[in-house]
């Protein structure tokens, strides 16, 4: 299996090759050549994977489709050592939770930090360890983080052997909860950095650190966001566990529905269903924040700035630009990778939009591809939280909240829709009080978690200052 850019660079690589890289050299993201397809055969296999060996075995049989380069007695060890019942709760890994009739919630937040981000960074964590071991090599991850994906990633890269983490978050932002979950780890390779700033300073700053090519390669400076191929991955295997737990046979086609913000989550819907998985529609919700919901309507893709971007009480989702949509929008034109490049490079850069509405593909997100989109707002959502929980006595997050309000307005009549769980109420207890009126349950391992010591250090938001405490922090070269 070889993996080539969205923006026609003509290199091929291998999977280890992207693991630990970020964008493709030309800024492109890295999409494998074609998907491998599974067929009536392979789906059944898969489905007795899951239902006789668990989740790990059907981790194991999607991601073997796509990973060569590991032997296959490793990558099954790993998949073993990630997806355990002790990291995520429960044997089944993601349960599915039925609402009513042909409406369920796939729960993905069951892991370290409560939010699906977990699913994925959980396997980056034990990959990086091994590929780093491998290789005899070290990496240290600099990251920017409003909340879930900073935490997530210090849960995973917690103890592993050649990693460092650098998170920067911005200094009395993010809610009390999330604040200690990442503090009150004591790791010795996590390194928590409170920038005075908002969420944007502490991305300029790991910005201009990679853009410093010398000092990135010295200190081999890396990233683990979400437009990281091997993230993507790992998320594809809980579509399948999704629809094989919501079926009786591989007839059956289902619809998911996908609380979005920056296109990670359901495009790995989306190569899912281009592997053949027997997905109906996917549902893309989005908050106030509506940048996709507008391109599945019109056409038009248009970035957000700063004083467009809303903060709204589904805060993971708040997002100006959705970073994996260029992975959708190269299959949905035909792979063409000098018009991708265009469109995602200049065009963005001299317009802040581009239109495809015109091209006779854009019909096709719909009719061929499966996408439908939604939005939802503050009114929304809560009414979403008191209705579910007075009709079937389930709490379920705000973000969640809006996927199934959405659900609601696009599922097909008699047909199943998952929805994705991807995070837990107790990190939102504010909206959550605003709407049931009291305070959300909490798992008994995070009681009194407020009141751990804490392990931050607060610098301004100055590039130079994180690049003195990353060097010294690091054994020099
Ligand atoms: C990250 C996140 C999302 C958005 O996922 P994308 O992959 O960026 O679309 C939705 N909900 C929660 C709780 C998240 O943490």
């Amino acid at each position: 299996m070889l993996y080539l850019s969205t923006r026609g660079h003509p290199d091929r690589k291998r999977f280890c090759q992207i693991l630990l890289e970020g964008l493709a050299p030309d800024g492109g993201l890295y999409l494998p050549e074609s998907y491998p397809q599974v067929n009536a055969a392979s789906l059944a296999r898969m489905r007795s994977a899951l239902k006789n060996q668990g989740y790990a075995a059907l981790a194991h049989e999607v991601l073997s489709l796509y990973i060569d380069d590991i032997p296959a007695d490793d990558l099954r060890a790993l998949c073993a050592k990630t997806y355990t019942a002790e990291v995520f709760g429960t044997l089944e890994i993601v349960p599915l939770k039925k609402l009513e009739d042909g409406v369920c919630l796939e729960a993905l937040s069951n892991g370290p930090t409560l939010a699906f981000k977990d699913m994925a960074m959980q396997l980056l964590g034990n990959l990086f360890e091994y590929e780093l071991a491998r290789r005899g090599e070290q990496l240290n991850i600099l990251g920017a983080t409003s909340g879930d994906t900073g935490s997530a990633a210090e849960y995973a890269m917690r103890g592993k052997q050649g990693v460092r983490v650098f998170m920067l978050s911005p200094h009395g932002r993010m809610s009390a909860f999330q604040q200690a979950q990442m503090f009150s780890l004591m790791d010795e390779n996590i390194h928590n950095i409170a920038i005075e700033g908002v969420f944007d300073d502490c991305q300029d700053i790991v910005k201009n650190v990679s853009n410093d090519h010398a000092f990135k390669q010295q200190f081999k400076i890396g990233t683990v966001n979400s437009i990281n191929w091997a993230r993507l991955l790992a998320q594809v295997v809980y579509y399948f566990a999704g629809y094989f737990q919501s079926t009786q046979n591989d007839s059956q086609r289902v619809s998911f529905s996908v609380p979005s913000g920056n296109f990670g989550n359901v495009c790995a819907g989306h190569v899912a269903r281009q592997m053949g998985l027997p997905i109906d529609r996917l549902i893309v919700a989005t908050n106030e924040n509506d940048v996709l919901d507008e391109f599945f309507r019109t056409g038009v893709y248009r970035v957000r700035g700063s004083a467009d971007t809303f903060e709204t009480s589904s805060p993971s989702m708040d997002i100006s630009k959705a970073s994996n949509f260029e992975r959708f929008v190269f299959d949905l034109l035909g792979r063409d990778g000098a018009r991708v490049a265009d469109l995602f490079g200049p065009q963005l850069a001299r317009q802040g939009r581009f239109d495809v509405s015109a091209d006779p593909s854009f019909a096709q997100a719909r009719t061929r591809y499966g996408f439908v989109s939604g939005k939802s707002t503050h009114a929304n959502r809560l009414a979403t939280i008191r209705d579910t929980f007075e009709r079937f006595g389930v709490t379920i997050d705000p973000h969640t909240a809006d996927g199934l309000k959405v659900a609601r307005e696009q599922r097909v009549p008699g047909q199943t829709v998952v929805i994705l769980e991807t995070a837990l109420p107790i990190k939102f207890a504010e909206t959550m009080r605003e709407a049931l009126g009291r305070d959300p349950e909490r798992p008994a391992h995070f009681d009194g978690i407020e009141n751990l010591p804490k392990r931050v250090l607060v610098m301004p938001a100055n590039t130079d200052q994180v690049k003195a405490f990353v060097r010294a922090h690091c054994p020099t070269p």
